[in-house]
């Protein structure tokens, strides 16, 4: 997703207090910017941040950091958190690629990322842009605790199975996996839909979603 440019998105982002600016300040110490020990969980390409908002506000104990590359998007999850009538204490944002999680996150800090929707990159010669190909499951093995998991959904087949070959390929176990969310009794209860997931099962696509940890 990236939205047309919107002028002004930086500075409204910039003044946020819900947006961490000079992430990389706080590797290691992410507990003083939330002023508690609560666990940790990210989602990475968060959008417009519909998921995120929903599960800080149903897990009060559960910090959460949405990371989103563009600001143009930030912005709209900004714009429908200053629509709630009280903004959750347990949710940042950052804006940020990525690729660059390492240098923001100590390893151990971080116990759940979420990867919702992520962008396919359907060109072979992108593929190591995908946010599941093997480079990127280190990179969470970097920043997650020992059994701390991954949560992958997505409506696409294609990328999906790229990314169940390239999970066990990077040394990672699937520990559940189901290629019908919706109809999964078991895995879809308390599913909170992301907005990508809202637009392509109402068009009748099933949602596969994968839960991984890295093997010891
Ligand atoms: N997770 C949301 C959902 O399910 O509705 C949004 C899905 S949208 C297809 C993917 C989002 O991930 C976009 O907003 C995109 O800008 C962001 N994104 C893609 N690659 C990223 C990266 N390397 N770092 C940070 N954000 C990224």
């Amino acid at each position: 997703m990236r939205l047309r440019n919107i002028p002004g998105a930086r500075d409204v982002i910039a003044g946020h207090e819900a947006v961490i600016k000079e992430e990389k300040q706080w590797k290691g110490r992410w507990d003083q910017v939330f002023e508690n020990d609560h666990p940790i969980r990210l989602e990475i390409g968060m959008g417009k941040g519909q998921f995120l908002m929903q599960m800080a506000l149903q897990n009060p104990d559960i910090n959460y950091i949405g990371i989103e590359r563009y600001s143009s998007v930030l912005l709209r999850a900004l714009e429908r958190m200053n629509a709630l009538e009280e903004a959750p204490s347990n949710l940042r944002f950052v804006c940020m690629d990525a690729s660059g999680i390492g240098e923001v996150f100590e390893k151990g800090e971080a116990d759940r990322i979420y990867l919702n929707f992520s962008d396919p990159w359907p060109k072979a010669r992108h593929a190591k842009r995908r946010l599941t190909s093997t480079a990127y499951w280190e990179r969470y093995d970097g920043i997650l605790k020992e059994d701390g998991t991954v949560e992958f959904k997505t409506d696409n087949r294609e990328l999906f199975d790229f990314s169940l070959e390239q999970v066990v390929e990077a040394g990672w176990e699937v520990k559940a996996c189901t290629f019908d969310l919706h109809n999964d009794e078991k895995m879809n209860q308390n599913n909170i839909m992301t907005e990508y997931e809202e637009k392509f099962s109402s068009k009748g696509n099933p949602i596969c979603k994968l839960i991984a940890e890295r093997k010891r």
